[in-house]
């Protein structure tokens, strides 16, 4: 059967990671978490007591970062450097630096090489800031996701207390959102825009099982067609 690519981009918390997981499941694609790349590389300078604005300590770092992911129960895992890093990846205080992370050219290039490398066979689910506008252009399905700030901010909410088993404040984590979107929308190097093929999908008072549908169904329209 055809294989296409399906591109997703949007703002942070607006259900992205979820519906490409489910959506992946659903057509037998593979999901690919764009995010949890630049989280890894963010962990890996904590790690390593790397600051942010040593740019030379950055440079030297990239060639010993290595990203994949790999099958771990019914879940897809980050790992960095041979180490599942999926929870801590998740969490706030990486959350509040990927960004200024993420903005960087010379990271950026390393992990969109990556990223084009695993669409190249087709049959992928990509979510991000950047996949229709730069890493599949040629996709053949795009989406662009939004949500009102309130309703996302909820929804992580959610997610952590389920992934870390904390409630986080909401006015924290609405802070972070507003933030990230902030840098990534106006940042000079691929930032954050909805490509004029894509389809504009609000996700404010749809549930999962919705957005699921719908990009299923496109989906479906192209391989069947
Ligand atoms: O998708 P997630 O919220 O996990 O992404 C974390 C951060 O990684 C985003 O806020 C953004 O700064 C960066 N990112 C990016 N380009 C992508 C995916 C994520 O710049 N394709």
């Amino acid at each position: 059967m055809k294989k296409i690519n399906i591109a997703i981009d949007g703002y942070s918390a607006c259900g992205k990671s979820s519906t490409a997981k489910r959506v992946a499941k659903r057509l037998d694609y593979i999901y690919i978490d764009t995010g949890a790349m630049y989280r890894a590389v963010t962990l890996y300078f904590r790690l390593h007591l790397i600051d942010i604005d040593n740019l030379e300590g950055i440079k030297n770092a990239l060639p010993n970062i290595q990203i994949d992911f790999r099958k771990v129960g019914e879940g897809h895992h980050t790992f960095l450097n041979g180490e599942d890093v999926e929870e801590e990846i998740r969490q706030p205080y990486v959350a509040a630096l990927v960004s200024e992370v993420a903005a960087m050219s010379n990271i950026r290039k390393m992990l969109v090489e990556q990223q084009k490398k695993m669409a190249a066979q087709k049959g992928v689910v990509m979510e991000g800031r950047d996949i229709g506008s730069v890493v599949i252009p040629d996709a053949e399905l795009k989406f662009f996701m939004t949500a009102d700030v309130d309703v996302r901010t909820k929804r992580r909410q959610q997610e952590l207390l389920q992934d870390t088993g904390r409630a986080f404040p909401l006015e924290e984590l609405k802070a972070n959102l507003l933030h990230r979107d902030r840098i990534d929308s106006t940042r000079e190097d691929s930032p954050l825009t909805k490509v004029a093929d894509a389809i504009e999908l609000d996700t404010t008072l749809l549930t999962l099982e919705d957005q699921i549908n719908i990009i299923c169904d496109r989906a479906l329209e192209l391989i069947q067609a």
